[in-house]
This record gives C-alpha cells, structure tokens and sequence, in this order.
C-alpha cells in the first residue's frame, strides 16, 4: 500500500510530499522531532511523546502549529490511513521557511510532518544475543549549551558518537556527558542492573528523558525490583551484572560488551529478559 505523508493536515504520496529548501529545519537542524511506536493499531504512550514534543519546542521558543488534541487525532489517522499495525512514526515540527540567515523570528510558517511506516532497528539476533558498545569520544551536548532534554532536529552530537561506533563495528556507542559520567547512548537510554538492583542515570545526566526509560522503571517497580536514578561512571557499567537500552525504537535490548569488556557473563540477563518481557506485555495492553 502506498504511504501517506501527513504535511500540516494535507496527506501526500511520499514522492510529493516536499517542503521548501529555506525550512530551517533542513538548514539549521531547526526544530523538534518525536520517534514513536504503534502495537496492534495504538500508539504507545502517544499523550506523553505529544508533551515532550511541546516541551521540546517551548525549550526553543518553538509553537506547535495546532493543539496536541488535534495533533493526537492526526497521528491517528495518519496511522490508519497507513494502516499501520505494528509500526514506526515519526513527528516533525520545523522552524518553517524563513530567509537564509539565522533569524528565527523571520519563519513564519512551522511545517508539521508525520511519517507512518515500519522500522527494523535491529535483527531479532541482537535482540537474542545483545549489543557489543564501545565508549564514544564525542561527548554529549552540555545541557547549558543545548539541553540533550530537547529532542531538537540537530542530531549532530550523536551522530558522531554513532559514527564512531560504526567505525568500530559497533550498532551503538555510550556517550558520557562533560563530566565524565554515563550519559546515555546515542539513541537510546542506558540501564544497569548490579545485586537485583536497577540503576540509570538522573536526568541531570544530561540525557533525553526517554519515554521507554520511564515506562521501564515504573514496570520494575511494580515488579519490586529497587530502581535508582543516580549517576554512574564508565567502571560501574564494566562491573554492572547486566546492562540494557531502552527507546521507542530500539524497545528494550541488552548490551552484553562494552569496549572490549564482557558486561556480566556476557550474554542476556536475567532482569534484563523479566522486564523485556513486561514491557512487550505493557504495550500491547
Ligand atoms: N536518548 C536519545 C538520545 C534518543 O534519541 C532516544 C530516542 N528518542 C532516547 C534516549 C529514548 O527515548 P524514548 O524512549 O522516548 O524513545
């Protein structure tokens, strides 16, 4: 079935469906995004992806072009006429198109755009087997020069960071924030899991306060696994027992290695599965 691209209410065949080359989305990074998933036809969490949304642009003065109730009726729809079951969507909202300067303030026009479709992050086999990590030299952003808590379309910083795990033959890299700690990853949020406790670093981290991480801490508390937000280095992750990503693409996934060392025993943990476990339970509920 062809896709349906939603452009600021109007749906376009993928191939039309186009914005202009002064968007500063496209020219500056200029804008905010949100990445979701769709299980059996709902969107997960979708209220909540809405709120950051409009946090993310109020972050950088940044009005969402239409109330988060209609946006909400709009994804939904753009999910049905996709017909989307299992599925990928991804949010835009840019600056629009201004002149070729930097000045906000000259954009008059925010282009909202939602793509419906499938994703394959990674093959079944990294979920069975886990993710080998290498440390990324790239740090994250400092948040007082642009908060990693807005997930703006200036993705630079991690990109970088993913390149270098690419370069070396690793599908993700950590990123530790300008103090040296634990960061998160480049698209997704880091657990560790150490005596039957789960630990992932605050928010004062410096990281994107993942959806998936948050919907992952509620389900091991209601699991009655202790949970702790609390900042972690490079060494408690060499010892951690177990380690996982968490993100709406990524889902939940372990990572077995970490430069060159074994995390644990090196294969899928026992937390790690429970709450896998849980969270494909929760988003089918
Ligand atoms: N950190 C970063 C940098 C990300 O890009 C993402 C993906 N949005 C996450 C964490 C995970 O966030 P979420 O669970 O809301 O998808």
């Amino acid at each position: 079935m062809p896709r349906q691209i939603y452009i600021n209410g109007q749906y376009f065949a993928p191939d039309d469906a186009k914005i202009s080359v002064y968007d500063h989305g496209l020219l500056y990074g200029d804008g905010v995004f949100e990445g979701m998933r769709a299980y059996s036809g709902k969107v997960f969490r979708l209220t909540e992806h809405l709120q950051r949304l409009d946090e993310s642009g109020r972050a950088i003065g940044l009005q969402m072009p239409i109330d988060l109730e209609t946006m909400a009726n709009d994804v939904n729809e753009t999910v049905a006429r996709n017909e989307i079951t299992d599925g990928y969507i991804r949010l835009i909202v840019t600056r629009g198109a201004g002149a070729l300067g930097l000045d906000p303030f000259k954009c008059s026009n925010p282009q909202l755009i939602i793509i419906a479709d499938s994703i394959t992050l990674y093959p079944d086999s990294a979920y069975e087997n886990g993710l080998d990590l290498v440390t990324a030299s790239t740090i994250r952003n400092h948040p007082a020069a642009l908060s990693p808590r807005i997930k703006s379309l200036n993705y630079l910083n991690n990109i970088l960071a993913k390149m270098e795990g690419l370069r070396a033959g690793c599908v993700e890299a950590l990123m530790l924030n300008h103090k040296g700690e634990v960061a998160e990853c480049t698209g997704d949020n880091i657990f560790i899991v150490k005596d039957g406790k789960l630990f992932t670093p605050p928010i004062e981290a410096g990281i994107l306060e993942g959806i998936t991480r948050n919907a992952v801490l509620q389900l091991a508390q209601q699991a009655g696994i202790e949970t702790a937000e609390i900042p972690l280095t490079r060494h408690d992750l060499y010892v951690a027992d177990e380690c996982f990503l968490t993100g709406s693409a990524a889902e939940v996934i372990a990572a077995v290695k970490l430069d060159g060392r074994a995390i644990g025993d090196g294969s899928v943990g026992p937390i790690t599965q429970q709450l896998n476990q849980a969270f494909r339970t929760l988003v089918r509920q």
